[in-house]
């Protein structure tokens, strides 16, 4: 396999820290870099040592980079791209963890010089905290990272992609992008909305009403709405960047939210017995 003397980091927050502090402990290149756009991020950066140097200039950073790594809300892709495309070591990998895949292609066809592989990614791994400073080592141990290559890049480079991941804990699996964006939608895109928008009628309610909610939240509350805390720039962006995969899976839902209501008006004891017993069961393999 290619040996990879520098990787290279644009944007570095919760996702791609986490990842430079996994590399590092494995030793898996020689040296490292990461472009912030903002001071206060390099400084953190700078205390933090996960990466050799902190960069404030696109060219700096993915200069003689055999690797670079693009961690940055998805809306943010074109702009980046734009930044580093004249910089690139020639045949350097160009790869991403953005949370949709196939509008951040299109950009990336358009936009990267002949030679470069593009290889777009998404590690199924996360917390609703964001920045370098809530990264952590072990974050991707035993999950799931989705690559949706291109027919055109070289097999050696889907390689090493894929052999970096799973050095950091992760199974790779290969995926058509609209697919991708198909699941996503339903697994991680849809259960956002929902948890931000309860979490939204609640801070409608009237006053009295929102401080005895928020008082007694009970822990299932609790669980199904941290992830309402999440970065709002981020979620918007995905949201946006996705929105024919989420208004396809959201009618699905909102139909299937719809016979939910009928059954509770009917008071169908049968039908809500037999999806809970359902529900239960699939509950208990993805625990698995
Ligand atoms: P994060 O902690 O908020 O970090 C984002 C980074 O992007 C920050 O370093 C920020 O730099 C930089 N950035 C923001 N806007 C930018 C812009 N306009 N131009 C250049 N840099 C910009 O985010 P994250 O959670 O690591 O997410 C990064 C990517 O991973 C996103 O595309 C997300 O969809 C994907 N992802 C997230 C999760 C998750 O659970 N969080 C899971 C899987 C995939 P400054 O600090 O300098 O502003």
């Amino acid at each position: 396999m290619k040996k990879i003397n520098k990787i290279a980091f644009i944007g570095i927050g919760l996702i791609n820290s986490s990842l430079a502090r996994d590399l590092n402990s494995i030793r898996f290149c020689k040296t490292t870099s990461a472009f912030s756009r903002t001071k206060k991020t390099r400084n953190i950066l700078r205390k933090l040592n996960i990466v050799d140097k902190v960069e404030e200039s696109y060219e700096n950073a993915v200069k003689d980079a055999d690797i670079v790594i693009i961690g940055v809300p998805v809306a943010a892709f074109s702009k980046v791209i734009e930044k580093i495309a004249l910089h690139l070591k020639e045949n350097a990998i160009v790869t991403d963890v953005g949370s949709v895949k196939k509008s951040l292609i299109t950009i990336a066809e358009k936009k990267l010089p002949k030679g470069i592989d593009f290889i777009p990614g998404h590690p199924i791994a996360g917390t609703e905290n964001s920045g370098p400073g809530a990264g952590f080592q072990g974050l991707f141990k035993n999950g799931y990272c989705i690559l949706t290559p291109s027919t055109n890049i070289r097999k050696q480079s889907l390689d090493i992609v894929i052999k970096m991941w799973n050095l950091v804990g992760m199974k790779v699996d290969i995926m058509d992008p609209e697919y991708h964006d198909m699941v996503l939608a339903i697994t991680s895109h849809i259960p956002h909305i929902i948890a931000y928008s309860i979490v939204g009628t609640i801070s409608n309610l009237e006053k009295s009403i929102k401080r005895e909610v928020i008082k007694y939240a009970a822990s299932g509350f609790k669980d199904f709405t941290r992830i309402a805390a999440s970065d709002p720039i981020m979620w918007r962006d995905i949201l946006l960047s996705n929105k024919k995969s989420i208004l396809d899976m959201l009618s699905v839902f909102k139909k299937d939210l719809a016979k939910l209501e009928l059954a509770i008006k009917r008071e169908d004891s049968k039908f809500l017995y037999n999806l809970f017993s359902k529900t239960r069961l699939i509950r208990k393999r993805i625990n698995k």
